[in-house]
């Protein structure tokens, strides 16, 4: 388990963070997985889960902060906006109160290639991760969270499996955890929903 663990190299601008209604949706829906349980922290201490919202039409988008998991209702002072990113550096530029999500490169591959993708939700949850491995979109076991790697193995999905129709991937190579995405928040969260049964 390497949660948390910032792989890429990050440059953090220390910044005002975003207004509250500009982020209304994420926060919402952040704080709603958080009381799910699908988002939080482990026993050992370790965090989990994070949500991205993108700006407007652009490639920018705002992620909750790293070692944010543990708060239970978080305000706009704790997400930070992605500003610019680099796979093929594996770099990655931010600005906000707070440092970005460790996950933020994997969220950054998709708001890069899929137009349609307004929102991100990354979760842990066992047992729905046990059910839906290799039943819908996994990205291979030797694939470890949060690495360049992991963005290539998600376009990966979407060529040589139906990752655009199912919007919902499994990470074999990252215990617990699930990623989904839509048009909007809402849309990611019905993905998620429906998967819950
Ligand atoms: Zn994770």
């Amino acid at each position: 388990m390497d949660e948390g663990v910032v792989k890429y190299r990050c440059d953090w601008k220390q910044a005002e963070p975003v207004s509250e209604s500009e982020i209304a949706d994420l926060i919402d829906w952040r704080d709603r997985l958080h009381s799910w349980g699908l988002i939080g922290v482990y026993e050992n201490g370790i965090g989990f889960g994070n949500v991205s919202l993108r700006i407007g039409n652009s490639c920018q988008f705002v992620i909750s902060g790293t070692q944010t998991a543990h708060l239970r209702a978080m305000g706009p002072e704790s997400y930070c906006t992605v500003t610019e990113f680099n796979l093929e550096q594996n770099f990655l530029g931010c600005q906000g109160p707070v440092p970005a999500s460790s996950e933020s490169l994997t969220h950054a591959v998709l708001y890069l290639h899929r137009k349609d993708v307004g929102g991100i939700i990354h979760i842990h949850n066992p047992q729905l991760w046990q059910q839906l491995l290799f039943k819908i979109p996994t990205t291979r076991k030797e694939i470890p969270y949060g690495t360049p790697q992991m963005a290539w193995e998600m376009l990966r999905l979407f060529d040589e499996e139906n990752l655009a129709d199912r919007k919902i991937l499994a990470m074999a190579g990252h215990e617990d955890g699930i990623i989904c995405f839509g048009s909007s928040l809402d849309a990611a969260g019905k993905v998620l929903s429906a998967a819950m049964g």
